[in-house]
């Protein structure tokens, strides 16, 4: 079961991102809340900071010197003024001069602002948990014989604003756990939903075997990439199938025609060891036929192996400058003599060379010129074998007046052991492998092979060659 595991942990992964980047933007949210009421409160009493910071400044400058009574009553008019609750007046020296209140322990400020750091930089803040709002300003004092600087601290009360503030966040930490109760139970469910083909993937994969290859995701669920994917999955699980088909028709095509002649060989080895040693016509026939079937069955498994060969990307060719025309010369009078009732005519341009395996190029060659003489009927064969140079590649052209092939026949012919008359082709001999050695060869060598053909009018099979540079590829 660990697979349908890891599924499921990629739901929660994916749930827990999103709860994950939810949070995030709600913590965002919510900060920003924070440091916008902060400075809206800060910018709210800049005014009446300046304002009472003028008003003591110029108050000291008038009088002079401090009469602490009546100082402090003015402090108390200004702050009023000014909405300030306390205020407080430092020397440069840091030393208290007069307050409006003692109530509290007034050299706390520049105590913890001279030791804490965060005082220091954000008092705001810091008082803020206080409902206060710290503003301070310095002032320089002209009197008639004096200059000096104050400093004016003032505390304004932020009650207010922090009871709308804090109902704020409170009210947007509610919504945001609301939403995320929400988020949860919509995304969770959402991504179940999304995932879910995956599963349903996992299950028909794993049902496909050797005995059931014909098994196909029905993707009706899955969406955008997930159904390109189960597209993806069953079309390659197509390719693997009629891979498997082909295969396993090949072994029972070879097992096919493997026992024929090993059935051959056994009837007449039987026949001999009855008959044969007194029977010397017996004897002969005998012998004869178990050195047909066996040459038979050699050519046939020589074929096949070549075949493994080429499936093992083991197959090795030979290449060198060859002279075609040569070659196919040499094909035409072989055939010509070999077949004295067939006529051949020939259209040779020379000279060609090119560079190729001549002995596998000749074998590819000659499976079409066999084949024309094939399947054309007895008495009236009439074959005809060009070589035709052009500037990019040269063609070497094999057609008869034979039995044709059928358009359904076309797409088959080049398959393994097919034949497309099994009836009348199996005379002929062969086992339906000649066209899959010619497209074997032809290909390696970077050649095309054309075929056009009408049935009862006859067949040409056309080999489009390059000169030379696709052999590199085709090792
Ligand atoms: P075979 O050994 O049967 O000739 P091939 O692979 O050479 O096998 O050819 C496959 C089939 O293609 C043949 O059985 C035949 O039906 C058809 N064929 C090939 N060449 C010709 C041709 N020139 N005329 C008609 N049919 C042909």
């Amino acid at each position: 079961m660990s697979s349908s595991g890891h599924g499921y942990s990629l739901k929660r992964r994916i749930s827990s991102t999103y709860i994950g980047v939810y949070v995030g933007i709600s913590v965002l949210m919510v900060l920003s809340i924070i440091i916008g009421c902060a400075f809206y409160a800060d910018d709210k009493y800049e005014e009446p900071s300046v304002y009472i910071s003028d008003s003591v400044a110029e108050k000291l400058s008038e009088s002079g010197t401090i009469v602490v009574d009546e100082f402090r009553s003015f402090l108390h008019e200004s702050s009023l003024y000014g909405g300030a609750r306390e205020i407080f007046l430092y020397n440069t020296n840091n030393e208290l001069l007069i307050a409006t209140t003692y109530t509290r322990d007034n050299d706390d400020y520049f105590a913890a602002s001279g030791n804490n750091l965060l005082l220091k930089l954000f008092p705001q803040f810091v008082y803020i948990t206080d409902g206060i709002l710290v503003k301070e300003s310095v002032k320089n004092v002209e009197s008639e014989s004096l200059s000096y600087d104050v400093r004016i601290i003032m505390h304004f009360s932020i009650d207010d604003e922090l009871s709308i503030f804090t109902y704020l966040i409170n009210m947007s930490l509610a919504l945001l756990v609301v939403g995320l109760v929400l988020f949860v139970l919509f995304g969770v469910s959402k991504t179940h939903h999304m995932l879910a083909p995956i599963n349903e993937m996992t299950e028909t994969v794993k049902m496909i075997n050797a005995e059931n290859m014909n098994q196909r995701i029905e993707n009706t669920d899955a969406k955008f990439e997930l159904s390109e994917l189960a597209g993806t999955i069953n079309s390659m699980m197509d390719r693997l199938q009629s891979s498997y088909d082909r295969q396993k028709r090949f072994v029972s095509d070879v097992s096919h025609e493997l026992r024929t002649p090993i059935s051959v060989i056994s009837g007449y080895a039987n026949m001999l060891k009855r008959w044969g040693k007194d029977d010397p016509d017996i004897l002969k026939e005998g012998i004869d036929n178990i050195i047909e079937e066996a040459e038979t069955m050699n050519e046939l498994v020589q074929t096949l192996l070549f075949l493994a060969r080429h499936d093992n990307e083991t197959l090795k060719f030979e290449p060198a400058d060859t002279d075609v025309s040569d070659l196919v010369a040499e094909i035409v009078k072989d055939t010509a003599m070999a077949n004295p009732d067939v006529n051949i005519v020939s259209q040779i341009d020379a000279p060609l060379v090119s560079c190729l395996d001549g002995a596998r190029f000749k074998q590819a060659v000659r499976v079409f010129v066999d084949n024309a003489i094939k399947y054309s009927r007895d008495g009236d064969k009439q074959i005809h074998v060009s070589l035709t140079k052009f500037p990019e590649h040269y063609e070497v052209s094999v057609s008869d007046n034979g039995i044709g092939i059928s358009e359904e026949d076309l797409q088959k012919i080049f398959d393994r052991f097919y034949r497309a008359d099994e009836s009348r082709t199996k005379n002929s001999g062969g086992f339906g492998l000649g066209l899959s050695i010619a497209k074997v060869i032809v290909l390696a060598h970077g050649g095309k092979i054309k075929v056009r053909s009408k049935p009862g009018v006859g067949s040409e099979f056309t080999v489009i060659m390059p000169y030379a540079e696709a052999y590199a590829s085709a090792e």
